[in-house]
């Protein structure tokens, strides 16, 4: 058969050729902008061209610094569309780990959002290979900035030619696109993403038994664009002409639901965190979010209680994803097979709140120190991934030897796997706690606290015992109209039907807030490090 090359430059152009009407729904700092495809297409033709003018070569790195929006939507297709390597910076990353990936990914050009310019100046001295800087603004001028040489995007783009034509004759496994995910100690890790491996990754994305994405779907990617290219959303979106709303700066809670609303999305995507917030907006407004048929939730373990009151008491269809950074990111989707739609309501949920089954494509093996785990539901171990959007290696560096190992992504995830082949991560291998030589689920017991009615957010750590070695310990936050209501013990004997004794929390530590990661997940290292001492007397 044919071989032709799959290119990211291919995505958009199906969307200008087949979807040319269809809208791009995009919030900025100055309001609402809506652009057809056919607009869109051609300003990231004029984009590419005058990227191409600036000097970028094919195999370039072209650096993002922005949220997400129509601009970083037209980055997306414009540096592969040209044969360069888009370059996803999280904005998020502290001023050391920022200089750190733009020098270690060699990025020639950065594109940076007005609102964050400042972020880039504080580290920009520091900077080996940048030579010129494309300020995203809605406004007609530029702002004052000590970067240079500076480049206004929009003249850019008006300056350019709208019918370049993106490169059909690359390599398919020639890199498109690339992002850090960060480490437990030491600098980010880069991961190269090829356009085979998007574009094959996209086409998931449309399966039905997975996310389904389809033209007919408004789909409002709230995970950044700047984190594993926003789960792939933008580019699957654009080839399939669904229309795509763009959150921008801005998303509370309130924001995010009201643009549910108005925009009538019927697919939305983000980590855990954003879903309890956008819960507790519903539980104190009144919407409508009848539109939505998924709220695809991944990034950290989905609570048990969360899908349920979104299930039940909103009618809103929630669907539990897992990948990574190294996995672009779609491993695993958690629905239920055709023979168990008549199971009970609980024992859905007991299987829905699972991450689910491999995707189509992929290969997967879970390993203890005796092999290969039994699928019993039981059995612990690492899980091991392969396939054709997995990455092979970190962008020059030395990890690459501990994760890629045999042909195979070790994940650093310690999961089961059941009867049916559906997957359920344990916990990391560093949050796992390992007391007594037995190991106990930080997940499990987080799912339980975070099913109580008072809990807003539970994060459960392992910290140092003088007998145990380790023992979990519970922080949580209590919402609103809880806080200094609820006593420990209540908390405690409410989870306890659910475990062994000895898997039960020695505290609860109730707390304001719970520290964050970068992309909004609990950050466990933060916990454990304020209170390793807590149980040493
Ligand atoms: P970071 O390490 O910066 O969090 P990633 O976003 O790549 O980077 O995180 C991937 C990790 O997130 C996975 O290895 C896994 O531990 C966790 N994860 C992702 N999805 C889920 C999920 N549905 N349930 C539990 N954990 C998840």
């Amino acid at each position: 058969m044919m071989n032709v090359p799959l290119t990211v430059g291919s995505l958009l152009e199906r969307a200008e050729k087949f979807f040319p009407k269809k809208m791009v729904v995009s919030r900025t700092l100055s309001g609402i902008h809506r652009f057809t495809y056919k607009e869109i297409g051609e300003r990231t033709r004029r984009l590419a061209s005058a990227l191409e003018k600036l000097g970028i070569q094919q195999g370039d790195k072209v650096g993002t610094f922005a949220w997400n929006h129509h601009r970083h939507l037209e980055a997306y297709f414009a540096a592969p569309g040209m044969g360069a390597v888009l370059h996803t910076i999280n904005i998020r990353l502290s001023p050391e780990h920022i200089s750190y990936i733009i020098n270690n990914a060699e990025d020639k050009v950065l594109l940076i959002d007005e609102d964050l310019l400042p972020l880039i100046e504080r580290v920009n001295e520091k900077f080996k290979s940048v030579k010129a800087y494309i300020i995203m603004t809605d406004k007609d001028e530029l702002p004052e900035t000590t970067l240079s040489p500076v480049y206004s995007y929009e003249e850019l783009v008006k300056a350019g030619d709208p019918s370049f034509e993106f490169v059909k004759d690359i390599d398919e496994n020639a890199p498109a696109g690339m992002c850090y995910t960060s480490a437990t100690t030491g600098n980010p890790k880069g991961v190269i993403y090829s356009h085979r491996g998007i574009v094959l990754h996209s086409y998931t994305m449309g399966l039905a038994d997975t996310i389904g994405l389809s033209e007919s779907d408004i789909c409002l990617a709230v995970v950044p664009m700047f984190h594993v290219n926003a789960w792939g959303l933008p580019f699957a979106a654009a080839w399939f002409g669904s229309t795509q709303v763009m959150p921008g700066p801005q998303f509370t809670p309130k924001l995010l639901t009201e643009l549910i609303e108005q925009e009538k999305v019927t697919l939305t995507a983000g980590v855990p965190t954003i879903w309890l917030g956008v819960l507790n907006e519903l539980e104190n407004g009144n919407y409508d979010t009848s539109s939505l048929r998924a709220v695809v939730c991944g990034g950290s373990a989905a609570p048990r209680g969360m899908i349920k009151t979104f299930e039940t008491k909103y009618k809103i269809p929630f669907l539990h994803a897992y990948g990574m950074t190294e996995t672009a990111p779609l491993v695993t989707v958690s629905r239920l097979k055709s023979y168990q739609e008549n199971l009970d309501i609980e024992e859905k949920l007991d299987i829905r709140s699972k991450q689910g089954l491999l995707v189509p494509g992929l290969e997967m093996k879970v390993i203890s120190a005796d092999g290969e785990v039994e699928w019993n539901g039981q059995e612990m171990g690492e899980l091991l991934i392969r396939g054709p959007w997995i990455a092979d290696e970190y962008y020059r560096d030395e990890r690459t030897k501990d994760a890629f190992r045999d042909g195979w992504l070790y994940t650093g995830d310690v999961a089961t796997v059941d009867e049916e082949g559906v997957i359920k991560l344990v916990d990391r291998t560093k949050d796992l706690i390992k007391s007594g030589g037995e190991w106990i689920s930080s997940v499990d017991l987080e799912n339980a606290l975070m099913a109580h009615e008072a809990v807003f957010e539970a994060s459960v750590i392992s910290v140092p015992h003088p007998q145990w070695q380790e023992r979990p310990l519970a922080c949580v936050v209590l919402k609103a109209p809880y806080k200094d209501k609820v006593e420990k013990q209540e908390i405690l004997d409410f989870i306890a039907p659910q475990f062994a004794k000895w898997w039960l929390p020695d505290d609860v530590i109730f707390m304001d807030e719970i520290p964050k990661t970068s992309v909004g997940k609990f950050l466990k290292r933060a916990l454990r490090d304020q209170l390793k001492d807590h149980l040493i007397k």
